[in-house]
């Protein structure tokens, strides 16, 4: 347990001179904040309220030259680096004991050209910053489905979300990046400029340098589309998942339908009495025809009564933060997950029988599409892997109380155990703990990760960035 706490003492931080962190501060335009600095505990804290790490120093950068200065800065004096954009790790990867963060949180700008259907966004952006400028030209990224998260930890794990299904992984849509390279210097990465980079770049996550901006494609989407939730009683849940692996089968790539598995909140779009109660619930987004959509939720809407129907016509914007409160920043959270190809009805029993023991109001056992665009590349398009997989399981166990923790952790172990058999043996980067070692690491790049090795050799053969879900060089 302590891998996770890991809450240090004072005394466990390795110590770095005040004098010599002292001297970063003219060296960069943004903050630079240290231990004894007012600020320095909200600087440091991440979404994840599991992790309490303490950096000797945060560099809050305001543009590429501070990443530069930072970087070269945590180099000279043999300090370690971390990079935050963020912040929503579940293993915290953004934070690190004793060593330099190199914070893009407050680079947030975004451009769009409508003509040419581009955003660039700089890496401290959150998906709603994206969201928000894309849509005045009726436009959107491939981005998640919360719209507090950061584009950057995203986007170079994979990414994906409501327009997934039609589109691919966000990586897939990316153009270009704008990257500040482990030897100090300003490139560009995309099909035509190191072409290398761009493929490790495109689900190998923070291992080979820090991006600063991202090209995104963008599509026509909304501002209007047809989306919500829609719950049913946990009594339920077998019929209403039959009918959702179906849906799933039969659907055009326009619809998108995330099933979640939990207590039901005391929300006002959910009838009283289920309050408290075990729930399933199907988040909606359908980006094509209206009519097309109410067809293809009929069937569904008449095999049981709803206790909770919020699907209608809405704006993609408020589609893309209809989740937001269920993820607060500073509650304790531990996931655990894995691909499937299918939903296979074999595992219906067990994934049942581990719903029905979520102990906290906060929990949920999540099932997210990954098919449609993402299998029409070849494996090895980019080094995201996965693309034979049809789902994403995801056991999200969530809770406030650190008294708690041994028992919402081993219940998502246990869960997560029993659900391994049905695995396509692939799990998706960004959703790993902290308490994941290499051969989680292989098993989410699988025929991949021999180059990912290769590329970070090339690239950051001293293994400058390691705080991250680690690709060590080859020797
Ligand atoms: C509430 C919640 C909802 C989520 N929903 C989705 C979803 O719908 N779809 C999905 O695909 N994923 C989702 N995720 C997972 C998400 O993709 C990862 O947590 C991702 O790491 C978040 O990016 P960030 O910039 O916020 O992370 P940070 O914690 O800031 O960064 C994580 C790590 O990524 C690397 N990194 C970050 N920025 C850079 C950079 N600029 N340059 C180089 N390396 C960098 C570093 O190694 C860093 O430590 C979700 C996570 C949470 C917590």
């Amino acid at each position: 347990m302590t891998q996770l706490l890991d809450t240090p003492s004072p005394s466990t931080v390795p110590l770095v001179d005040p004098g010599m962190l002292r001297s970063l501060r003219p060296l960069l335009r943004g903050d630079v904040i240290a231990t004894d600095d007012p600020g320095y505990d909200e600087a440091r804290a991440i979404w994840n309220g599991m992790i309490n790490r303490r950096p000797a120093v945060i560099a809050r950068c305001l543009g590429v030259a501070d990443a530069l200065a930072a970087l070269q800065f945590a180099r000279e004096h043999g300090l370690a680096v971390s990079v935050r954009s963020g912040g929503h790790n579940i293993a915290g990867l953004a934070v690190s004991d004793g060593s330099l963060m190199i914070d893009l949180s407050r680079m947030r700008g975004v451009r769009v050209d409508p003509s040419a259907r581009t955003a660039h966004a700089h890496a401290g952006c959150l998906l709603s910053d994206v969201d928000r400028e894309t849509q005045v030209h009726g436009l959107a990224a491939v981005l998640g489905f919360i719209s507090t998260t950061g584009i950057a930890g995203l986007t170079l794990g994979g990414g994906f979300g409501y327009l997934t299904r039609r589109f691919g992984w966000t990586c897939d849509t990316v153009r270009s990046m704008e990257v500040v390279t482990a030897d100090g210097r300003i490139v560009q990465a995309s099909e035509k400029e190191n072409r290398d980079l761009f493929w490790g770049l495109r689900g190998g996550g923070g291992n080979f340098g820090v991006v600063t901006s991202f090209e995104y494609q963008l599509y026509p989407v909304g501002p209007q589309i047809f989306g919500g939730a829609l719950a049913w009683r946990g009594e339920d849940a077998p019929v209403i998942l039959e009918a959702y692996r179906n849906l799933l089968s039969t659907a055009p790539p326009e619809m998108t339908c995330v099933a979640a598995l939990r207590r039901a909140p005391p929300a006002p779009w959910l009838a009283k009495e289920v309050h408290g109660q075990p729930i399933i619930a199907l988040f909606i987004c359908h980006t094509g025809e209206p009519e097309r959509a109410e067809a293809l939720l009929a069937p569904l809407r008449a095999l049981r009564v709803p206790v909770g129907d919020t699907v209608q016509r809405r704006s993609y914007l408020s589609q893309q933060s209809l989740l937001d409160a269920t993820q607060p920043k500073g509650r304790r959270y531990y996931w655990k997950s894995e691909c499937l190809s299918t939903l296979d009805p074999a595992m219906l029993a067990p994934l049942l029988d581990h719903a029905a023991r979520i102990a906290s109001p906060h929990s949920a056992i999540l099932l997210f599409p990954l098919d449609g665009a993402i299998a029409s590349l070849p494996d090895d398009h980019s080094a995201t892997g996965n693309r034979d997989a049809g789902l994403v399981l995801n056991i999200a166990a969530a809770w406030d109380d650190d008294a708690q923790d041994a028992g919402n952790i081993a219940w998502a172990r246990a869960a997560w155990q029993d659900m391994r058999p049905f695995s396509t043996g692939g799990a998706y980067i960004n959703f790993q703990t902290d308490d994941e070692g290499e051969e989680r690491i292989r098993a989410a790049y699988g025929a991949n990760y021999e180059r990912l090795a290769e590329v970070k050799s090339r690239w950051d053969s001293d293994n400058v960035f390691r705080m991250n879900k680690n690709i060590a060089p080859r020797p």
